[in-house]
């Protein structure tokens, strides 16, 4: 396993194809946590012949309870940043060190569906709430986040708020911060665990599920987070949605930057708010037949913010309007429709939005299409950038175009670019939550 692996401080980052996918059963009757759970071995093949096996939690979504990890295929290549587990390298964070180096699928579900007989789904908050927050913005956050999801025109998902308890039932679906003690990595800052049972006449399916945050390690705001400041916050609306879309059957997506379900939270709070991706996976697993608009103006009551109508693979929804190619964008502070540039790798304080290209030809006037350093998504692939020889074409005057061809050396050698950026990413420990759990 040669150049393609790196060591990092207490993890390697290694990228290759995977060449098969092996489902454990769980260690034994009696396991708590993650032992419980099946785990799948994986092999991926990192060329030159090098092999590098490590595990999965969970059964590689060959079940129905395994909704946080991706399932990773025979033929697919990925990067993976992994840790020593227990039982060998498995990926970090519960499957937040995974990265697909190929395009996956959007609006991925999670294979949890509840049946109409069971909504709305009834969820309650587990006094005190956030200890950052307080009780009552904790609740007004929450009230929010369920409204979110149950306000999909084109889906027939509801959630109801069940109230305040002082101690959730064993039968309730409840919403609980642990201010004190969180046994879970320290880089989760949410993590929705799915219950399945019986339901009418069907076995083994999702009756319920507990979403529990981490305000041992996160500072909780309402509003915008950092998770690069000390402590690190974290934008409350942003999380709870983001959790409760797990909840619905959402998986992770990992291409909308802007979506809620995307699978990483830089800070800001773009992600409390239901993108067209959201809302439209949510509608692939819960259609009710009906779009969720026809007109931009039926999309004016959604969350207060200013929306758009329109198809998302046969179905309209209402999108939300997105920054355009040149508008800022940063670490913080995502709101393009394809991808954010950042300039400023040191801080990840500036940087604009551009589209992948294949070629100039789609970029437009003054803009090439090239590799850059850092950008999210961290998928590798040439981005529009700003072509540093153009100058506005004077009117009237023809310009003296010298032949100014050096766009460059192309992009031969430059294919290590996301390497080094997942690099910057990962030791800043935000990479998310997530997991069966499927914290975000
Ligand atoms: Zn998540």
């Amino acid at each position: 396993m040669a150049m393609d692996l790196l060591v990092t401080a207490g993890s390697i980052l290694v990228a290759g194809t995977v060449s098969a996918v092996d489902v454990h059963a769980p260690i034994g009757p009696g396991a708590r946590g993650l032992a419980a759970l099946p785990t799948t071995e994986v092999t991926l093949a990192l060329g030159d012949g090098d092999v590098l096996q490590f595990l999965l939690p969970g059964d590689n979504g060959q079940a129905h309870h395994i909704v946080g990890v991706l399932p990773l295929e025979p033929g697919q290549p990925w990067q993976a940043e992994l840790v020593q587990g227990s039982r060998g390298w498995t990926p970090r964070g519960l499957g937040a060190g995974l990265l697909p180096l190929f395009e996956p699928d959007r609006y991925l579900l999670n294979a949890v569906q509840y049946r109409p007989g069971q909504l709305p789904l009834t969820f309650v908050l587990e006094e005190p709430g956030s200890a950052d927050l307080g009780l009552e913005a904790t609740e007004a956050v929450l009230l929010d986040s369920m409204a979110a999801w149950t306000d999909v025109g084109c889906a027939t998902f509801a959630f109801e708020y069940g109230g305040r308890v002082p101690e959730a039932g064993v039968f309730d679906n409840y919403v609980a911060w642990e201010d004190d003690d969180w046994t879970f990595d320290p880089a989760i800052a949410g993590l929705t665990s799915t219950r399945f049972g019986d339901f009418e006449d069907e076995e083994f399916i999702a009756v319920g599920a507990d979403v529990v945050f981490n305000g041992v390690h996160f500072e909780w705001v309402d509003g915008p987070g950092n998770v690069y400041a000390t402590p690190a916050t974290v934008g409350a609306r942003s999380i709870v949605t983001h959790e409760f879309g797990h909840v619905t059957g959402m998986g992770h997506e990992m291409m909308v930057l802007p979506a809620t379900m995307f699978g990483g939270y830089f800070g800001g709070d773009w992600q409390g708010t239901l993108a067209g991706d959201d809302r439209r996976g949510l509608c692939a697993n819960y259609p009710s037949g009906e779009p969720d608009c026809e007109v931009d103006e039926d999309c004016a009551d959604v969350d207060g913010s200013e929306r758009i109508c329109i198809a998302i693979d046969g179905v309209n929804v209402c999108e939300e309007r997105r920054d355009r190619q040149g508008d800022f964008c940063s670490l913080f502070d995502i709101n393009c429709a394809d991808t954010c540039v950042i300039t400023d790798t040191t801080t990840g304080g500036e940087g604009y939005c551009t589209f992948e290209c294949g070629s100039d030809l789609g970029c437009g006037d003054g803009w090439l299409c090239d590799s850059v350093e850092l950008k999210v998504p961290l998928h590798e692939a040439t981005v529009c950038v700003p072509d540093p020889d153009w100058e506005e074409p004077t009117p009237g005057g023809d310009d003296d175009d010298s032949a100014d061809d050096d766009q460059g050396e192309g992009c031969g050698g430059c294919t290590n670019g996301s390497s080094a950026a997942l690099l910057l990413f990962m030791p800043a420990g935000f990479r998310r939550y997530r997991k069966r759990e499927q914290g975000r």
